[in-house]
C-alpha cells in the first residue's frame, strides 16, 4: 500500500500500517537550513529552516514516521503512531515547526490535520 504523498520516497522498508495518508514536506526544507541548524542554541528547533524556537507558544508539533521526520503521521493516528502496536519501524516520534514555516505549509491539503498548533500557556 502506498501510504506516502508529495515526494518520491517510500520507505516501503518499514512497512507501516497507518490508515491515513502520510504526507512528505521534505520539499519545504530551507536552503538555509545547515547554516540556521549551525547557529542554533534553542532547545526547541524547527525541522523546516533549522532555526530555534524560543517560544512553547510558538511551538507547532508533527509525528513523523517511514524513517524520515518530514513524513507526516495524521493525528487521529498519533496514540496509535506511540504505541506498542505499531507496525512502522521507522517511527521518528515528535517533532517541532516554527510559526512562520507552518504557513508555508498552508496549500498541502488536510495539513491541519497532521500539524498540532501551540498549547496555550499562562504567563
Ligand atoms: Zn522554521
Amino acid at each position: 500500500m502506498k501510504t506516502t504523498i508529495k515526494g518520491e520516497i517510500i520507505m516501503s522498508e518499514y512497512n507501516p500500517d497507518y490508515k491515513n495518508l502520510t504526507i512528505n514536506i521534505e520539499d519545504y526544507v530551507s536552503k538555509h537550513y545547515e547554516k540556521n541548524d549551525n547557529n542554533c542554541t534553542d532547545n526547541f528547533q524547527c525541522i523546516l529552516c533549522g532555526k530555534g524556537i524560543k517560544h512553547t507558544s510558538k511551538h507547532h508539533t508533527i509525528v513523523a514516521g517511514e524513517g524520515i521526520q518530514y513524513v507526516l503521521i495524521h493525528k487521529d493516528e498519533w496514540d496509535y503512531a506511540q504505541s506498542k502496536e505499531n507496525t512502522d519501524g521507522g517511527f521518528m516520534g515528535a517533532w517541532d515547526i516554527g510559526s512562520e514555516c507552518v504557513r508555508k505549509l498552508k496549500d498541502i491539503p488536510n495539513i491541519k490535520n497532521y500539524i498540532r498548533k501551540p498549547i496555550k500557556e499562562r504567563a
